[in-house]
């Protein structure tokens, strides 16, 4: 007799408890526990699990001196900038979990890479379409690959024997969301359900050192559909935004067991797919014939690649008693600050006008240094006068209006140098021990936002 237990979960954070409460002792949230009933039946069939008994790791506790290590040997992936996110490569026995909305590309982005690794026998699993609709989308990237093995199952038992017919090198899920384990009685999707069918994938992957990609969506309000807990689970956790109007994709690193989190991928959306841009800064400045009001050149940086991006401005009377600001890109309370310390130590009266920024090609920024190219965006629209073609700026502005170092100046100079910029303006702190011989582009150091007012308006 199967015995049945009941548990309940927030929806929010995927905390247990065996009572209801109002509010999670985890995460704070009020009414987000949800009765789950779970399910263990250990006469279930055998085959439909990975069992301790299928791993051959030994379990006895063994002295650190006794124990051997082999070289971590890092898998190549057909995709330069998905190798670049995972730090280099997939560890085997590696789970990354890729979140991103619905519709935005994974599926695509992740078929693409399966497609093309022909060296490795690859599972592909969807729950989410059927064998002929990936078959068609796998017409469309055009390309064949007899080692690429399709599964359409949601049930993690199915899943497990073909892995063992398989023995597949390298799994994808596509999703998570809509696996069932026959061990958990409710729904798919459910926080108990996620729990449970990624527990499996990571106990089978940590077994047989097979990495597994599980794609998971994530909701309007940017978590990871119900289950916070998986970004606990896995070893890396990636990110695929972007906008959906939008022909760029960005696959950002949000947690790596294995490596560094301030990684990007960039990509372009084409009709065959997803076209990794190995030189972004090229595509994300639009080429103006005569130069216009509003509009300046930053130099972040995205991980450690610099990245030169355009920030256009709009400063324009208010219509309404409450000016607008309005952004997108960039964090809304950074323009604020931004704003205020131009009215307090450059008196322009931003306050009687609506503000509208946008960075270029629907990325978001995080990066600080560009706060001196949104500054000059804003001035530029202020006085209607635009900046000079072909300088770019970098810096971020301190409260009294100071402009402050920023880190790997040397590389952002070399990007802009590259690319064929005239001049660059650079916080005077960063000036010291730079050889500006290195660099045939003009190096102009500035210490206060009134200094680049001095020298571009
Ligand atoms: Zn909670």
């Amino acid at each position: 007799m199967a015995k049945v237990k009941s548990a309940f979960f927030c929806q929010q954070c995927g905390y247990e408890t065996p009572k209801w409460t109002g509010k999670c002792p985890s995460c704070g949230a009020w009414n987000s526990f949800v009765e789950e009933v779970i399910q263990r039946d250990d006469k279930a069939n055998k085959n439909a699990r990975w069992d301790d008994e299928d791993d051959k790791i030994n379990r006895k506790a063994q002295k650190i001196d006794e124990v051997t290590t082999t070289e971590e040997r890092r898998m190549m992936t057909p995709d330069a900038e998905l190798n670049r996110v995972m730090g280099g490569g997939v560890v085997p026995g590696c789970v990354t979990l890729v979140a991103g909305e619905p519709g935005i590309g994974k599926s695509t982005l992740f078929l693409q890479c399966a497609l093309q690794w022909k060296n490795i026998t690859t599972l592909y699993v969807s729950g989410e379409e059927s064998a002929q609709q990936i078959k068609l989308r796998a017409e469309r990237i055009g390309i064949t690959n007899n080692n690429l093995y399709l599964l359409t199952a949601t049930d993690t038992g199915t899943i497990f024997q073909e892995i063992k017919k398989i023995r597949p090198q390298y799994i994808i899920i596509d999703s998570i969301q809509t696996l069932e384990s026959p061990y958990v009685e409710s729904a798919a999707g459910s926080v108990s359900q996620v729990r449970e069918c990624a527990a499996e994938l990571q106990r089978f992957a940590k077994a047989t050192n097979t990495p597994v990609c599980i794609i998971g969506h994530i909701t309007k309000e940017g978590s990871i559909a119900g289950p916070k807990i998986l970004e606990h689970m896995v070893d890396t956790v990636l990110q695929f935004e972007g906008d959906r109007h939008y022909a760029y994709r960005i696959l950002r690193t949000i947690k790596n067991r294995f490596g560094s989190t301030s990684e990007l991928g960039i990509y372009e959306m084409v009709s065959q797919g997803m076209r990794p841009v190995s030189n972004p800064s090229e595509i994300l400045l639009s080429q103006h014939d005569e130069p216009l009001s509003g509009i300046a050149i930053a130099s972040t940086m995205e991980g450690l690649r610099p990245l030169m991006i355009e920030v256009q401005a709009l400063a324009t009377q208010a219509v309404y008693g409450t000016p607008q600001r309005t952004v997108s890109g960039l964090d809304l309370r950074r323009l604020q600050l931004l704003l205020a310390v131009l009215e307090k130590r450059g008196g322009f009266h931003f306050g009687a006008k609506d503000v509208f920024v946008n960075i270029a090609g629907g990325l978001k920024i995080e990066d600080p240094s560009i706060e001196l190219a949104v500054v000059c965006a804003l001035l530029s629209s202020y006085e209607d006068k635009a900046l000079p073609s072909n300088i770019c700026l970098v810096g971020e502005i301190g409260l009294s209006g100071e402009i402050r170092a920023v880190n790997r100046i040397d590389q952002r100079i070399a990007e802009a140098d590259k690319l064929g910029m005239d001049a660059i303006f650079i916080p005077k702190a960063n000036a010291k021990g730079l050889n500006k011989e290195n660099y045939s582009i003009k190096i102009k150091t500035v210490n206060k936002v009134e200094d680049v007012y001095r020298l571009l308006f």
